[in-house]
């Protein structure tokens, strides 16, 4: 039985947006950004596809203990690093490597013995102001943890960009020249580019690239579409019509009564709501494919269903098939309709929206 709501994942789309990072930075190594469960589209399942990657980043610990378990042995980062004694435990038992953004972290390592060699990623703060170290403090930390017998050397150096999408803002180039002056002369091997930085800023490129959204056929700039930069889109939110009915003038659609049918039309009743994450501030005019065609959300989004106008005279019924985003419909545009960004849309897909692989 197809289950009413689902997300197709096409992993071939995976594997030609992995060789479009490859083209894009043909010298560099691509850590993998497969955080928050692969950007909603599942931990595993992407880094099975993503294999071909020279490594794995996520956010936390237990995403990089969860790889592990799995049977995944590649090189994993772990981009917010351990933030106590017990976690650093578990990166080295786990062999993950860590991200070394704070004093607090280097007086950690500094306490541990020469027998665990961890992988270490010292951060700057170029001027994100999240996590990393600032200018001042970069030095020292680095001479320390040169001389850290737990630390395997060289160990590595980073940055993140905050405004790397917007390809007419300085800042960027500010903030590589501040990583590049700093780093000069030191050794370790270099990363400072998300997605933005890879299709867009290629002087951010460097000895490791950490493409994420891209990877997942997505656009990391406001207004374009990933089709448009040669992505593809790994995933496609389906649906159907659950009922299908005529609307008379004065009509008044959904919770609140906030949309009026002003002529006769047909609307159609589809199975999806902010409670698969379908987001409710989704506005009147959002785009949805029913059979192919693009109609428009109408009324309010409920927890389990929409309201689309299908038409006067439309001829769509129950059980006929409907896209939310993805194949067909670029998710950036549904993004910008709910006043969102498309990675919130696809991290924010519940656990009742069954995922299913395209062969
Ligand atoms: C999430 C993240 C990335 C990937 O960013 P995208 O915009 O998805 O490409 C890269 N580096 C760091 C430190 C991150 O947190």
């Amino acid at each position: 039985m197809t289950p009413a709501v689902f997300a197709v994942l096409d992993l071939d789309a995976a594997r030609h947006n992995l060789s479009k990072v490859r083209s894009c930075a043909p010298t560099a190594s691509i850590m993998a950004v497969v955080k928050a469960n692969g950007y909603g589209h599942g931990l595993l399942r992407m880094a099975e596809a993503l294999k071909n990657a020279d490594a794995f980043a996520v956010a936390r610990v237990d995403e990089g203990i969860e790889l592990r378990k799995a049977g995944f042995n590649q090189r994993v980062v772990i981009l917010e690093g351990f933030s106590n004694a017990e976690e650093l435990d578990d990166v080295l038992f786990y062999h993950l490597e860590v991200v070394v953004h704070s004093l607090t972290q280097l007086v950690i390592l500094e306490s541990k013995t020469a027998s665990d060699l961890c992988v270490v990623w010292l951060k700057l703060d170029t001027g994100m102001s999240r996590l990393g170290l600032t200018e001042n403090e970069f030095a020292l930390a680095y001479q320390r943890l040169t001389r850290c017998a737990a630390v395997k050397q060289p160990f590595n150096l980073m940055t993140h960009f905050a405004n790397a999408d917007d390809i007419y803002d300085n800042k960027t180039l500010k903030q590589i020249s501040l990583f590049n002056e700093t780093v000069a002369g030191l050794s370790g091997e270099c990363s400072l580019a998300n997605s933005a930085g890879v299709l867009g800023w290629e002087t951010s490129l460097s000895d490791w690239v950490r493409p994420g959204i891209m990877l997942y056929g997505i656009s990391p700039f406001p207004g374009s579409t990933g089709q448009q930069l040669g992505l593809k889109p790994v995933m496609t939110l389906q649906s159907r019509l659950i009922a299908v009915k005529q609307l008379n003038v004065d009509d008044t659609v959904g919770y609140g009564g906030s949309w009026t049918c002003s002529k006769p039309t047909v609307l159609g009743v589809v199975s999806i709501g902010y409670g698969d994450g379908y987001p409710r501030h989704a506005k009147v005019g959002t785009p949805v494919l029913v059979n192919c065609r693009r109609v428009q959300l109408i009324g309010r989004v409920s927890m389990d269903m929409i309201t689309v106008d299908l038409g006067p005279g439309a001829y769509d019924k129950v059980g006929d098939p409907v896209t939310l985003w993805g194949d067909g419909l670029p998710i950036e545009e549904v993004a910008q309709y709910a006043d969102t960004i498309p990675y919130a849309l696809v991290c924010g897909i519940t656990q009742r929206v069954r995922l299913i692989v395209r062969e």
